[in-house]
């Protein structure tokens, strides 16, 4: 079942007077369960695709739908209710408030959508238990886990509402390969569960754990690869 489908995407930047364009015409599906990878080279438009697609920024021209609703003619508020409810993100940088605990970064995203605070708390105690952070980190600020932690707390964050779709960008791409190991086993983890993900790399490794990479070049999907179920060890 297809969840999101962009026709004639384009995206353009004007860079100095200079228009610069990044998404050519691009027709593609992203599908409920998947695990999705987005690979291509380096300045490719990955990132401002995955924008795109989960409604972080609109396109120049063409259309996107998700769940056949029509999100490329949202404003920006509007866009900003639909991801609230529809999404959670990923990134590079890990994305926790400094100054809070682990636990009260996660209760205060799912409080923004659920308001019986009980109910959210059992809720947080469960996922976290579930990727292997345990009691003694729930009250630690961020900084004072390793990057592993840090970002499967930032997933688990990104999934306290249970959005219909995670996108992450570049999730371990400022950890050490034990770390992104971690990081990578709670998402092929969260996906077997049945969460849908698409996830930005430019790492073989972390795009093996994919049931499906896109390839994108010259502002265009050029390929598509389907994988088997990932059997883990590298
Ligand atoms: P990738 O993720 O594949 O490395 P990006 O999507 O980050 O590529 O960027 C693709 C191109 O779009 C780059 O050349 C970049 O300079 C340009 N670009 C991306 N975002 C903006 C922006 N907000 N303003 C201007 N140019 C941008
Ligand atoms: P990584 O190399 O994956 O970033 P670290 O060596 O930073 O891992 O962390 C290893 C362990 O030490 C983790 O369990 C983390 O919770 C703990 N840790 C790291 N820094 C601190 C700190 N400042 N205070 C308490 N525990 C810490």
């Amino acid at each position: 079942k297809i969840i999101i489908k962009s026709e004639k995407l384009c995206k353009s930047f004007s860079n100095g007077g200079i228009q610069q364009h990044v998404l050519k015409n691009l027709d593609m599906q992203i599908y409920e369960g998947d695990f999705t990878v987005i690979m291509g080279p380096s300045g490719a438009g990955k990132s401002t695709l995955l924008y795109a697609l989960s409604g972080m920024d609109r396109p120049t021209l063409g259309t996107i739908e998700f769940s056949g609703e029509r999100i490329s003619e949202k404003n920006q508020d509007q866009l900003a209710l639909f991801r609230r409810k529809h999404c959670g993100f990923v990134f590079q940088q890990i994305y926790l408030v400094d100054g809070m605990s682990i636990m009260d970064n996660i209760l205060a995203a799912g409080l923004l959508v659920n308001k019986n605070k009980q109910q959210v708390l059992k809720q947080a105690k469960e996922m976290l238990k579930s990727v292997g952070l345990n009691e003694q980190i729930w009250h630690k600020f961020p900084t004072q886990l390793s990057g592993g932690e840090a970002q499967r707390a930032a997933l688990i964050r990104a999934m306290i509402n249970q959005p219909d779709i995670v996108f992450a960008d570049e999730p371990t791409g400022q950890l050490n390969s034990q770390s992104s190991d971690m990081v990578l086993n709670t998402l092929t983890q969260m996906n077997e569960a049945g969460q849908t993900i698409v996830m930005v790399t430019h790492d073989l490794k972390s795009a093996r754990r994919a049931n499906r990479i896109l390839y994108l070049q010259d502002g265009l999907i050029q390929g598509e690869y389907h994988l088997g179920k990932y059997q883990g060890s590298d």
